[in-house]
């Protein structure tokens, strides 16, 4: 019997002979502009998303494997007989709305030299295709199988999951794979979260803050707050100099209301705080330093421009996760009461019931309004799936592979050992869910090359 090195070689052959039929089935996928819609028969995300599922699972079809689809939720292809444990590939079809700034049109899958433009080649049609490229190569060699391969493509990622909820509900998922729906090398470890919004009355001392109203999502770090506060113009020339003091962008202007202030920080995703800046937490310290009192000050103390939560007591790190983050997402004024939003990304040995506790005492005279725990995911370093994927990566990049963490979340929670693996590299700009949306045609062969080399490892006899 030929050995996984010589499976490798032919395989890989093959996936760099495919690359332009890959990127003829890429643009065809890219073409179906898979956002969610409004829900008909059958199509319970859109009509879109459901033809997207149908071109999807036809082009697994036509090469050979057997497919089902669950009602327009979700689809799968199956490679090797039903009687074999599956090891699953995670990817899904639906895209984001395709948002400003693009120099083509989003679902034209504009080519330019190697690389193809456009809404979901990234996140998460290109990867899902390298997965079934990798699975067509394999099955093309002839290389007998010990696990089968289930490529299962979701059709509500970006959304809330309904898909994978209704695919569990209709057949059994298989307990291990991968969501190529992340980066190399591979992330094994997911946060636990904790999100908690709060509410106090305004004070009616100190300063009087008239209007405020920044944030839209918990896990958002907004970039911009703008508030009105009573004041004059020495009000103006106290937030110039703490502008000064701080070296932070602050702009203030009397206006008929009062001095409006604006705050504005870095913008990001509240899992990942490093090198961004809260412009709530600079507004809550610029309000505090012009004397605001009650809620607000409360709110500057426990949590400021703080993204690891000391002040609120919940500081704390381990080294599988790292540390905890914490992130004001939403701060409104409203009907005389204050309302914030703390969205927590905890690590996995951390104690979410200890941790909501220690906000609330942290918090005198705010109420909680509502709390949201998720438990964090973790699939040991040392598995038999990291280690196969790791040295997958590894052999066929050259690269040192390394088991990650992450406060984001990820499909490959879904099954029980669940890692996500590629398919950005690690010196990828992040592209996902951004304007000029592209992959590299040789970087997702290559991403198919892994995959089948992890696939060999975990399925080939
Ligand atoms: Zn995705």
């Amino acid at each position: 019997m030929a050995t996984h090195q010589e499976y490798q070689k032919k395989v890989n052959a093959l996936l760099d002979s495919w690359k332009e039929e890959y990127a003829a089935m890429l643009t065809r996928w890219i073409r179906v502009p898979s956002v969610k819609g409004e829900s008909a028969d059958g199509a319970p995300f859109g009509k879109e998303v459901r033809e997207m599922l149908d071109v999807a699972m036809k082009d697994c079809e036509e090469m050979g494997f057997a497919t089902r689809i669950f009602d327009g939720y979700a689809g799968d292809a199956t490679f090797g007989s039903d009687d074999l444990e599956p090891i699953a590939v995670l990817g899904h079809l639906d895209v984001v709305p395709v948002g400003d700034g693009w120099r083509v049109d989003p679902f034209a899958a504009v080519r330019e030299g190697d690389n193809i433009l456009g809404r979901g080649t990234i996140d998460d049609k290109g990867p899902a295709l390298a997965s079934l490229f990798a699975m067509r190569a394999m099955k093309e060699v002839g290389i007998p199988l010990r696990r089968s391969i289930r490529l299962i493509l979701g059709c509500d990622e970006e959304s809330g999951w309904e898909d994978m909820a209704y695919y569990c509900a209709h057949t059994q998922m298989p307990e291990t794979g991968f969501s190529p729906d992340a980066n190399f090398p591979l992330i094994n470890t997911e946060k636990g979260m904790l999100v908690m919004f709060v509410q106090a009355p305004l004070s009616a001392d100190g300063l009087q803050v008239l209007s405020l109203y920044t944030g839209e999502r918990v896990n958002v770090i907004p970039g911009q707050s703008v508030a009105v506060v009573k004041g004059d113009a020495q009000t103006v020339q106290k937030v110039e100099a703490f502008a000064k003091e701080t070296g932070l962008d602050y702009t203030a202007r009397l206006t008929d209301e009062g001095v409006e202030i604006t705050a504005t920080g870095i913008p990001g995703h509240s899992a990942y705080p490093e090198g961004r800046r809260n412009a709530i937490g600079m507004m809550l310290r610029v309000l505090d330093h012009l004397g605001v009192e009650g809620a607000l000050k409360t709110l500057a103390s426990a949590y400021g421009q703080e993204h690891d939560g000391a002040s609120l007591g919940i500081a704390c790190h381990d080294a599988i996760s790292g540390p905890l983050t914490c992130n004001m997402g939403i701060l409104h004024l409203e009907n005389g009461k204050v309302t914030a939003s703390l969205d927590n990304r905890c690590p996995i040995d951390a104690d979410l019931d200890a941790l909501e506790a220690s906000i609330r005492i942290h918090l005198p005279g705010f109420s909680v309004l509502e709390v949201e725990k998720k438990a964090p995911h973790h699939v040991p370093a040392d598995s038999e799936l990291v280690t196969s994927l790791l040295a997958a990566y590894e052999e066929e990049t050259g690269l040192k592979g390394e088991a990650e963490s992450t406060g984001g979340g990820t499909y490959a929670k879904v099954l029980k050992q669940g890692v996500a693996f590629g398919a950005a590299f690690p010196d990828d700009e992040d592209l996902a869910h951004q304007a000029n949306e592209f992959i590299e045609l040789d970087k997702m062969i290559c991403a198919a090359k892994i995959y089948a080399n992890a696939l060999i490892r975990l399925c080939a006899e």
